[in-house]
């Protein structure tokens, strides 16, 4: 299988870089092939602007979506979106590593995916109208691929308990989880969470990894998170609210998972 492992930690010698080193060890090791995208080290561009599309109208005002849309359908888009665009396309399964920064990725991190979510590619695809609002949640042009975070935090895994202070990590990931990797159609299995890593020693992270690897030999065959399909018929259309009968009872970020 491939893998895409898209990194975000500006030091290759902190904890993170280790897990990555780990990861791609581990991967190879079963027979995958690897690619990193180690976002620091490519000097990676966080900020989606007019210079993504560099052959638009320039006698119109930079419109992020229609820009993205045109460049994306003529071939014009920045070199770096294309080339990661066609990491995505050849990877069946895609890891994004990051550690826990103000409650979610990195700002790097996030530019990755506002820069090579393209309008076509990863957004806007598939028929949209009264009746069909796109193929996204659960399809789209990543449909088939596997998907996981993977997540380092300083705060303990009773601080992301389902009653602990900063709130459950899987309502703080399910924009992550749900919004960008479910939406192009990625089939998302449970994230892997390091927790309270300034207690990190020898023997904690031979532990990590020893959980880590087994998350990894297990990539496939995980059962991923049973998000609700967008067009599979829970909810109505065009609102997009679930159905009186899915889920009765049930609101916010649960009702979106079976
Ligand atoms: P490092 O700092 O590199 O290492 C952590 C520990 O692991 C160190 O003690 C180091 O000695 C040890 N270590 C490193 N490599 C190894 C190795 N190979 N073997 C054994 N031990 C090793 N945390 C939250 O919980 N929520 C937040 O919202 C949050 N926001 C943050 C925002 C910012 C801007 C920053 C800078 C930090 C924030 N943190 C937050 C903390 C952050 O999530 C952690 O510092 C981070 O996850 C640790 O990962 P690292 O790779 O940077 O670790």
């Amino acid at each position: 299988m491939n893998v895409l492992l898209v990194y975000a930690h500006p030091e290759p010698k902190s904890l993170n870089g280790a897990l990555k080193d780990f990861t791609v060890q581990r991967l190879q090791a079963a027979g995958h092939t690897v690619q990193v995208s180690d976002l620091y080290a490519m000097n990676w561009k966080a900020a989606l602007d007019a210079d993504d599309a560099p052959e638009r109208d320039t006698n119109r005002p930079f419109d992020a979506s229609r820009d993205s849309k045109l460049a994306y359908a003529q071939g014009t888009q920045a070199a770096d979106i294309a080339t990661e665009q066609e990491k995505l396309l050849w990877a069946d399964a895609l890891i994004l590593q990051f550690p826990l920064w103000w409650f979610s990725m990195p700002a790097i991190l996030k530019g990755w995916v506002e820069r090579v979510y393209a309008y076509g590619f990863a957004y806007g695809v598939g028929e949209h109208s009264d009746s069909r609002w796109g193929e996204r949640y659960g399809e789209g042009k990543m449909k088939g691929k596997r998907a996981m975070l993977m997540v380092t935090t300083g705060g303990w895994d009773s601080h992301y308990s389902t009653r602990g202070i900063n709130g459950p990590i899987d309502d703080l990931l399910f924009p992550i989880n749900h919004g960008i990797l479910y939406y192009p159609g990625f089939d998302v299995v449970p994230p892997f969470v390091s927790y309270r890593t300034s207690r990190m020693d020898a023997a904690k992270f031979a532990a990590t990894c020893e959980e880590l690897g087994v998350r990894l030999d297990e990539l496939w065959s995980t059962r991923p998170i049973a998000y609700r399909q967008q067009n599979a018929g829970d909810y109505e259309i065009p609102a997009l609210t679930l159905k009186d009968e899915i889920a009765p009872g049930v609101e916010g970020f649960d009702a979106h998972t079976r």
